[in-house]
C-alpha cells in the first residue's frame, strides 16, 4: 500500500501523478522536465515533490545549464494540473 499524503494547504488527500516541471530562471523558461512524479492534490491542485525528486530535477537543470542546451520556448502551453487527473 502507498502511503497517503494530504495537502499542506487545505488537508484534502493527495494523489500520486506525473507532472511536468518548467524550471524558470527570471522570465525564461530554461527546462521543462516531463514525467516527474509528484503528488497532486485532488482539490486544490497544491504539488508537492518528494525531497529526493526535488534533489534530482536540481542535478538535471544543472546539466541542462552546463551543457549549454536551454532552450527558449516562447509560449508555453500551460495546462492546469487538474486535467491530469482526468
Ligand atoms: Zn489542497
Amino acid at each position: 500500500m502507498s502511503k497517503i499524503r494530504t495537502c499542506a494547504v487545505c488537508k484534502s488527500e493527495m494523489a500520486e501523478a506525473s507532472v511536468e516541471y518548467p524550471y524558470w530562471h527570471d522570465d525564461a523558461l530554461v527546462a521543462l522536465v516531463n514525467d516527474v512524479p509528484s503528488w497532486v492534490c485532488l482539490l486544490c491542485g497544491h504539488r508537492y515533490f518528494e525531497p529526493a525528486v526535488e534533489t534530482t530535477l536540481r542535478h538535471i537543470v544543472n546539466d541542462y545549464i552546463k551543457l549549454g542546451s536551454t532552450f527558449p520556448i516562447p509560449t508555453t502551453p500551460y495546462r492546469p494540473v487538474h486535467s491530469l487527473l482526468n
